[in-house]
């Protein structure tokens, strides 16, 4: 099986192929990514000397370089995590995010079709579906849920999943997609809010939580969410989008407090800032059709998987240091020579 798992010099796809390389030794698993500002190499140190994986530097969106790889490497399986991801950059940007994220997986669709595939597999999110009240914790996102964006990249990736949904219906692809609530964990980029308040936490540095800091959040372990990829990839029926979420809602201010608890620092470090435009106010995943499908079941809850994850910054400080002042743009060079 040769699988091309593209953003996997991101967060999550980094955490994924780890996950793949190390429990397919069979597969061969290709790393496609533009190493962007968010691409990281340094992340796939602990696999790069494996026989059964491979990093090739490249663009979704460039189409005459997408089809010329297919051409030449023949996939059996895409698993599309490359993405603009952040919402702040989606607010000053937008046009970068309807490149990558909607024209890079039509790029992608359209070599899949041309050269065939078992199947091509979506990373979305729950932002997908809007938010939910404050005052409704009844309320859950389902499948169902109708698609209602906030943002320019909530925006650009619900385009791209009704993309992937089309190529199924129009073209007989067999697509997968996976919506998922927001991930934590070891190799995070150092400008999202977990990450972000740790190593700020650890300098002693003001801790930016916008406006009341009530919004809730809805948090999943990356090593659950790569979990529930590779049983989707593998065990997912074609066509289908399955919720991925382990019921752990928690307000930033919350999340941000136990933060400062285990590192033993003061709330005084926390300064509201002005909140973020059209800022979603709850988001929370009903995963019942992906548990009762497929079998899946979350294995950390929250309050584990935070301590276990700030001790993971607190071993890595190398990792994320070299992204705060620049150094890791340095390692592909290094490693690979300039291009
Ligand atoms: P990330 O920003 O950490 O990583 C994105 C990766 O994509 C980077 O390595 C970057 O270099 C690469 N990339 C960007 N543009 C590219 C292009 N044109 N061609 C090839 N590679 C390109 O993102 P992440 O947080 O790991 O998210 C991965 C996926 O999961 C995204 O599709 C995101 O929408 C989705 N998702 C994220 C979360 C979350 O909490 N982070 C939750 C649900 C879904």
């Amino acid at each position: 099986m040769k699988i091309i798992v593209t953003g996997g010099a991101g967060f999550i796809g980094g955490n994924f192929v780890h996950h793949m390389v190390n429990k397919y030794p069979d597969y061969e698993i290709i790393n496609l990514d533009l190493l962007t500002y968010a691409g990281n190499l340094e992340t796939l140190k602990p696999v790069e000397d494996k026989p059964n994986y491979r990093f090739i530097k490249g663009d979704i969106a460039d189409r005459a370089f997408i089809f010329e790889l297919f051409e030449k490497e023949k996939p059996d399986m895409v698993v599309n995590f490359a993405a603009e991801s952040h919402v702040d950059r989606s607010i000053t940007d937008p046009e970068s995010f309807v490149r990558t994220n909607v024209m890079g997986t039509t790029t992608l669709l359209d070599a899949c079709r041309t050269y065939g595939i078992k199947r091509y597999h979506q990373v979305s999110t729950d932002e997908v579906y809007g938010d939910l009240p404050l005052d409704r914790p009844d309320l859950f996102f389902t499948e169902e849920t109708p698609l209602h964006t906030s943002s320019p990249y909530s925006s650009s990736k619900a385009s791209a999943d009704l993309f992937v949904l089309a190529y199924q219906r129009t073209f007989g692809l067999p697509v997968t997609i996976s919506r998922c609530s927001n991930n934590y964990g070891p190799y995070h980029f150092p400008e999202k809010l977990i990450p972000l308040i740790i190593s700020r936490a650890l300098a002693d540095e003001d801790l930016p939580v916008y406006g009341t800091g009530e919004n809730v959040r809805d948090w999943l372990h990356v090593s659950d969410h790569c979990e529930a990829i590779d049983l989707i990839i593998h065990e997912g029926r074609v066509g289908e989008v399955y919720n991925v979420g382990g019921h752990n809602e928690r307000t930033n201010l919350e999340v941000v407090k136990t933060i400062l608890r285990e590192l033993d620092k003061p709330e005084s470090l926390i300064k509201y800032v002005t909140d973020r435009p059209g800022h979603d106010r709850r988001y929370a995943i009903d995963p019942k059709k992906l548990e009762t499908e497929l079998g899946w079941k979350p294995k950390y809850n929250f309050d584990t998987g935070i301590r276990q994850t700030i001790q993971w910054y607190l071993d890595h400080e190398d990792w994320w240091k070299h992204i705060v002042n620049g150094e890791y743009q340095n390692y592909f060079d290094n490693m690979y020579g300039k291009r």
